[in-house]
């Protein structure tokens, strides 16, 4: 989400900034987007370690609610070539429940 100052967050819950990853007058959005912090924070995100995310995430009601579709994860984590934290994600989607399909 972008503020009116040019501020980012990763999150539309963050109206205090608390996950802010920069600033649209400093950094380009895709740079930002790209960026380390947002790199090892959606590997937390995919890992569910979510004190390791931004610092909104360690104490929000709503993890993973909002969680992109298990093909945009796997696209993102081919991407990325990281095999251990597939592994891991593989792992963590069999173990959960079964997901309600939409109408
Ligand atoms: S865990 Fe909560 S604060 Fe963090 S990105 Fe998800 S919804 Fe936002």
């Amino acid at each position: 989400m972008v503020h009116v100052t040019g501020d980012v967050t990763v999150c539309c819950l963050d109206e205090h900034l608390e996950n802010k990853i920069g600033n649209l007058t400093e950094t380009p959005l895709a740079q930002l987007w790209s960026g380390e912090t947002m790199q090892r924070w959606r590997a937390a995100h995919v890992d569910g370690r979510f004190a390791d995310s931004g610092p909104l995430c360690t104490r929000c009601n709503w993890q993973s609610a909002g969680a992109a579709p298990d093909q945009t994860v796997d696209a993102w984590l081919d991407r990325l070539g990281d095999t251990e934290l597939s592994r891991r994600w593989k792992a963590r989607k069999q173990k959960r429940p079964e997901r309600k399909k939409k109408r």
